[in-house]
């Protein structure tokens, strides 16, 4: 489709990453929630990820999890921000299991999930010092698994959970991860059963089972970076990403207008359109293009946004243009030309929820 700007999907290379951890960690006994978030519930992304070996198929808005059952996937679907009580009915109806912490939730969603008939499960997130989601008080986490196992028939108490990483930078090490398993060995003794679930975080915890060192009892990861992107862990720690695919998402934009120009701006300096003062290396005249493409699609992170073809750089950009710099580029462009990026996570986020954006899959057999 002739449509700019554009993101294309490469769909063959998401299934393989996905199956790679899918593998990967059922060798260590953990089941995986693919976590398509960053993709909106795209449905061909829904679709590649769910046929990968996932056991349940996870997103942090209810809207993108009805996308997902409206793409046809059957998989258990797992909400994983902590819900809103005034969600409870959509939630109930939707997913079949989600991440909670809180008690007057928990009965909200028990009364729910009783007038649609639906037994529905939940995992009690334990805070282990990232501080985000998640129970502090261990008396208060066995008081609420207590009262979700025996006074919330609607409901089916399935685990315990943690996250990590993602406000407070703390690191999945294996003490923290340990810290969970015997949380839920806590919660078994106290209910008398043993629990379905022990999730132990995203992609950054998914580097224990990299490096071998992921306790026994942790039995599941919610992972969606490591199948979608196959960056971080890599950029992070250094773990070896050569078997991953880490270019599966990509910009294509249009160029309007090509010039030589100077490099530093003329005339009074101010703030650019987003009130910054930015510093201007003056190189002369160079040769740029003017994308239609800007922030407005990709975000604010534009570290996020890498030209792909070599001797491109990117210059700057407002809401809807992006400045490249061509000077030392291979090849010749002109008016109409397209140019290529290469999305980060944080990009790739907007770019998808962006409207005014394309979506083409790539896919082979
Ligand atoms: C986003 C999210 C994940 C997935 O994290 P990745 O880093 O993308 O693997 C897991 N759990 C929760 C609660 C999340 O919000």
């Amino acid at each position: 489709m002739k449509s700019y700007p554009k993101v294309t999907i490469n769909l063959k290379e998401l299934r393989e990453n996905a199956k790679a951890v899918t593998e990967k960690c059922s060798k260590a006994g953990i089941d995986v929630a693919g976590v398509v978030k960053m993709a909106w519930g795209d449905p061909e992304v829904c679709r590649a990820i769910a046929a990968s070996g996932v056991k349940q198929l996870a997103s942090s808005r209810i809207k993108q999890l009805e996308r997902a059952k409206a793409a046809g996937v059957t998989l258990p679907l797992m909400l994983i921000r902590i819900p809103m009580i005034s969600e409870a009915d959509s939630v109930v109806k939707t997913a079949d299991i989600s991440l909670q912490s809180d008690i007057s939730v928990l009965r909200a969603f028990d009364e729910a999930a009783g007038r649609i008939g639906k037994k529905h499960k939940v995992v009690l997130m334990a805070e282990l010092g990232d501080l985000r989601e998640g129970i502090w008080s261990r008396e208060e986490l066995m008081d609420m698994a207590l009262e979700v196992e025996n006074k919330m028939p609607n409901l089916e108490l399935a685990g315990v959970g943690t996250n990590l990483g993602c406000y407070g930078s703390i690191l999945s090490t294996p003490e923290k991860m340990q810290d969970l398993v015997d949380i839920s060995h806590a919660v078994e003794e106290k209910i008398g059963r043993s629990l379905e679930i022990v999730s132990g975080g995203g992609t950054r915890s998914y580097a224990r089972v990299l490096d071998g060192n992921m306790p026994a009892g942790i039995n599941h990861l919610r992972i969606g970076c490591q199948m979608l992107m196959a960056k971080e862990l890599n950029e992070i720690w250094g773990h070896d990403n050569s078997d991953m695919n880490t270019e599966i998402f990509n910009l294509e934009a249009e160029i309007v207008e090509l010039r030589d120009k100077p490099t530093h701006p003329f005339g009074e300096i101010g703030v650019d359109a987003f009130r910054n003062l930015p510093v201007y290396e003056d190189r002369g005249v160079r040769r740029r293009a003017l994308l239609a493409v800007g922030k407005a699609d990709y975000g604010q992170d534009t570290d996020c946004v890498m030209p792909r073809d070599k001797g491109v750089e990117y210059i700057g950009s407002s809401s809807d243009h992006t400045i490249v710099d061509i000077q030392d580029a291979d090849r010749e462009y002109k008016v109409g030309d397209i140019l290529k990026f290469n999305l980060g996570y944080a990009a790739a986020l907007s770019a998808l929820a962006s409207e005014d954006i394309t979506v083409e899959y790539i896919d082979e057999q």
